[in-house]
């Protein structure tokens, strides 16, 4: 695809399209370039996102020339699991390998008749929060709309729920995983159009979530192109507290970002929605009384619901989860305020809590083991040399 959006057909082997990420309508320009009908697309999509169908010599509603010839040109491809961890409370995470090597997460969390798949769009972050275990990570590059579109293709897989009857596995996205989704624009926006497309996971938009840090002039035009719900990550009441601890802040500050966020809400047709504030209490820095009480005051009458995250801690983080009665008195606060307040259960707790720890881990275990490898390498070395 080239970034005009049109698709290039390959007629090699080697450049084959992976057809996982193409939106309905990149599919359809995909098989009208083939000289193939337009409902070619919706057939293809049906095996790929409702039946998790891979091989096209399966899809027995196309003929067996088109099958062949999508089988030299195309492929179905998505990324693979590298590490899964299942906890006791049914939350599974899983270490996705992506092309070049690199590890990304995603996160399953199951409450109720709900089940939210959390997805990453980069690998890695540039944005350097100092509060998350993946802005420590750096930036490595974007995920493509496949490798995104993928985590929730793998989740769905690793249950082989494929029009299983079982129930749906994945009913709520949000896209808060590792990375600033809106430094992946044009990548994310395509995967939420797959999520929302009843013709691959059907998602309400309500349920679709992207959450962003504050890249403000991508969040202006974020209308223009999608109308999922939207969450912004505060975790600051003012912006010399956010300039500190989300150091994008100092670009867009806060009214910026509160305006943005605004204007988003108002170019939705349905005008009851909200924007989600999202805010990671952090022991000693920004859940004291009187911090919620300056948030109370910055947020007034601004449409939101405020959702709390007491800080999951992960290695050399430099801060601690403030005690329960402290996010008690954070909540209480802004709920005698009149806000809707959520706190975040926390979930997993026996694997790896926090965004991008499994992923360090992991890479941690990998270069050990590579130490290991090279170190027997060199004393086979040195016994042959004996
Ligand atoms: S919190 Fe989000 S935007 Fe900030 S560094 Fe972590 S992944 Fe990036």
């Amino acid at each position: 695809m080239n970034a005009s959006g049109q698709v290039i057909v390959a007629d090699t082997a080697v450049d084959r399209v992976n057809l996982l990420g193409l939106t309905r309508a990149q599919l359809e320009l995909f098989f009208l370039d083939l000289g193939e009908k337009r409902f070619r697309a919706q057939q293809v999509m049906k095996w790929i996102h409702h039946r998790g169908v891979r091989d096209f010599s399966q899809m027995t509603d196309l003929s067996q020339s088109l099958r062949e010839q999508l089988d030299r040109i195309a492929e179905i491809t998505p990324p693979h699991i590298a590490e899964q961890q299942d906890s006791q409370d049914g939350t599974r995470k899983w270490a996705i390998s992506v092309e070049g090597g690199s590890l990304v997460e995603a996160v399953l969390i199951p409450e109720g008749d709900r089940a939210t798949l959390c997805v990453s769009s980069q690998v890695g972050c540039s944005l350097d929060c100092t509060f998350c275990s993946t802005g420590k990570q750096g930036f490595q590059r974007d995920l493509t709309a496949a490798e995104i579109i993928g985590q929730v293709w793998l989740a769905i897989d690793s249950y082989d729920a494929w029009q299983s009857g079982k129930g749906r596995v994945v009913t709520n996205v949000v896209m808060m995983g590792m990375g600033e989704p809106l430094l992946n624009f044009d990548n994310v926006v395509s995967a939420m159009s797959l999520m929302c497309d009843d013709l691959a996971y059907g998602l309400s938009k309500r349920k679709v979530t992207l959450s962003t840090s504050g890249v403000v002039p991508a969040l202006d035009r974020l209308a223009e192109w999608t109308d999922v719900s939207l969450a912004v990550s505060l975790h600051a009441p003012n912006d010399a507290l956010r300039n500190e601890i989300v150091p994008i802040n100092r670009k867009y500050p806060i009214s910026r970002l509160l305006e943005s966020a605004r204007a988003y809400l108002d170019a939705q047709t349905d005008k009851k929605r909200v924007v989600t504030i999202e805010y990671t209490l952090l022991a000693g820095v920004n859940d004291s009384v009187e911090q919620a009480t300056e948030l109370a005051q910055l947020l007034r009458d601004y449409p939101c619901k405020i959702n709390l995250i007491p800080f999951n801690d992960f290695p050399n983080s430099g801060y601690t989860r403030p005690s329960g009665n402290a996010v008690s008195r954070f909540w209480q606060v802004l709920t005698d305020a009149g806000f809707v307040v959520t706190v975040r259960t926390t979930r997993g707790d026996d694997i790896d809590a926090a965004c991008g720890q499994l992923v360090g881990e992991v890479v941690d275990r990998t270069r050990r083991s590579a130490r290991y490898q090279a170190g027997r390498h060199e004393q086979g070395l040195l016994q042959s040399q004996e």
